[in-house]
């Protein structure tokens, strides 16, 4: 079930489930690339350290990225350029080629066989329109006296050079093996259910049991906590990827106006996210202000979140991973303020301010008046019905057999629809994601949908 191309090529590994009570220094939740990056960058600080995964380590976004290592970040340098200002242009240019190059050093340092390979990293346009984009955001990666190169493929395009791919299983797996043998402790299927905070402890509920700890980090890409209201500061972009028997030579290359985007595999073909593509799917979260948010939730408290990577989180793990470091062990970080979850930008939320209103009114409102009958259901596939007088989630599978659940989302009661192509169901309002038959893929919600009898 959408396995991506970096889960059939690496092997497997298996931690341990927790299943007793724990007390420890710092718990990290999330054993995607930002958690495990920050356990390792932790690994031999005098404290004791548990990472907990609600599923495998590596098995969300993580594993169904397209791993391309690069501070090219889309057209990010103009937007934060107009949205903010050059400065912090420049800081996140700095803190993301810092983090480039402290990858290169970890896999050199722990020898790490993670078909790392350099290449150019390109962002194109053969739309006249766009050209302009290209054109300024060239100017704004000059004026920070960043050397930018062109190809002669496209009507107008820029690249990095020195940039690279890599595998982000193998990377990941290297890493927490490394952890395990500094004493950090990993536990997947081991999800945190509830967090309660008293006198500067933590104590968090996972399967049935306690853990706590003094210091915790959230690293789950997307907040389930409530807490700081950061769903509403975020929303959840959904990408497919497929694989190609294609070659395009060894750059990566990301179109600006169409999402077209592909990178070279180690073995020549490649790796494409387009609109057609249906190999495999993820989500990244989306910072309504632009910038990731990275560091504590409140002032003076021991509680830190590392969220809105908008799909460029391999470079920005590195960045979570070594400013979350720093504020723990009270060393200077340059990157501080810049990742500060203390600021807003209004300028940069307007360009989403449509786009989540459409999907609070789609979860809340218009969705009640798209109901289907039962018999018009093809196999495999699921819609919202009336079942005497309730509005009913309901699934029809391969042999015909119909499921029945909730049609409302446990996080806030929006109701779901069903995606054909993905098999799920998912919540229009905070992205939620369920399999056919109503289990919780991705949250923010942290239940299952309810089950209905017929
Ligand atoms: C299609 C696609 C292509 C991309 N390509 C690139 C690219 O080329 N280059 C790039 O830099 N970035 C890319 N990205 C972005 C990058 O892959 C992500 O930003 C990054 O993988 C996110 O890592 P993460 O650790 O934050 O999230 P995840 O890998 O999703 O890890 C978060 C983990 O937290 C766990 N979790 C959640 N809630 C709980 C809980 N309550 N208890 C315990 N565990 C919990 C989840 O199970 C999950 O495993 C891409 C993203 C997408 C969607």
């Amino acid at each position: 079930m959408n396995q991506s191309y970096w889960q059939k090529t690496t092997r497997k590994r298996t931690e341990k489930v927790l299943n007793k009570d724990i007390t420890t220094d710092i718990v990290i939740i999330g054993g995607g690339l930002a958690g495990v990056s920050l356990a390792y960058q932790l690994k031999d600080s005098p404290y004791r350290i548990i990472v907990l995964e609600k599923d495998a380590m590596g098995s969300h976004t993580t594993g169904h990225t397209t791993a391309k290592l690069t501070t090219l970040h889309g057209l990010l340098y103009q937007k934060i350029t107009k949205n903010y200002d050059i400065h912090q242009a420049y800081l996140y240019y700095r803190s993301n080629d810092k983090a480039l190059k402290e990858i290169q050093n970890i896999i050199k340092r722990e020898s790490i066989s993670c078909d790392y390979q350099e290449n150019s990293s390109y962002i194109y346009t053969d739309d006249p329109q766009y050209v302009k984009d290209i054109e300024e955001q060239k100017k704004i990666l000059e004026s920070l006296r960043v050397e930018v190169v062109e190809d002669n493929q496209h009507l107008a395009s820029i690249g990095l050079k020195n940039q690279a791919i890599f595998h982000p299983l193998k990377y990941l797996f290297a890493l927490i093996q490394s952890c395990q043998k500094s004493g950090v402790l990993f536990f997947e299927y081991s999800q945190v259910t509830h967090i309660e905070r008293k006198n500067k402890l933590f104590t968090l509920s996972v399967n049935h049991h306690k853990v706590k700890c003094q210091y915790l980090i959230h690293a789950t890409r997307y907040p389930f906590i409530k807490k700081g209201i950061y769903f509403m500061k975020l929303f959840q972009q959904r990408e497919y990827v497929d694989y190609k028997e294609t070659q395009k030579g060894k750059d990566s290359y990301l179109c600006i106006d169409q999402t077209c985007s592909y990178r070279p595999l180690m073995n020549d073909d490649l790796l494409m996210i387009d609109r057609d593509a249906k190999d495999w799917y993820a989500q990244d979260s989306i910072p309504l202000r632009g910038i990731p948010y990275i560091g504590r939730i409140h002032q003076y408290q021991q509680e830190f979140i590392i969220y809105g990577f908008q799909k460029w989180g391999m470079t920005l793990s590195q960045v979570a991973a070594r400013l979350i470091a720093d504020l723990i062990l009270e060393r200077d970080n340059p990157y501080e303020e810049l990742y500060s979850c203390h600021y807003f930008s209004i300028a940069s939320a307007k360009q989403y301010t449509q786009k989540i209103i459409n999907n609070v009114t789609r979860g809340y409102w218009s969705q009640r008046f798209h109901t289907r009958s039962i018999q018009s259901l093809d196999v495999k596939e699921g819609a919202i019905v009336k079942v005497d007088g309730h509005l009913t989630a309901v699934y029809k599978d391969g042999q015909e057999k119909l499921h029945y659940f909730s049609p409302y989302c446990p996080h806030l009661k929006c109701l779901v629809h069903f995606d054909k192509k993905s098999q799920t169901w998912v919540c229009p309002c905070h992205q939620s994601v369920y399999d056919a038959y109503g289990q919780l893929i991705e949250g923010p919600s942290i239940f299952s949908l309810h089950k209905r009898k017929n």
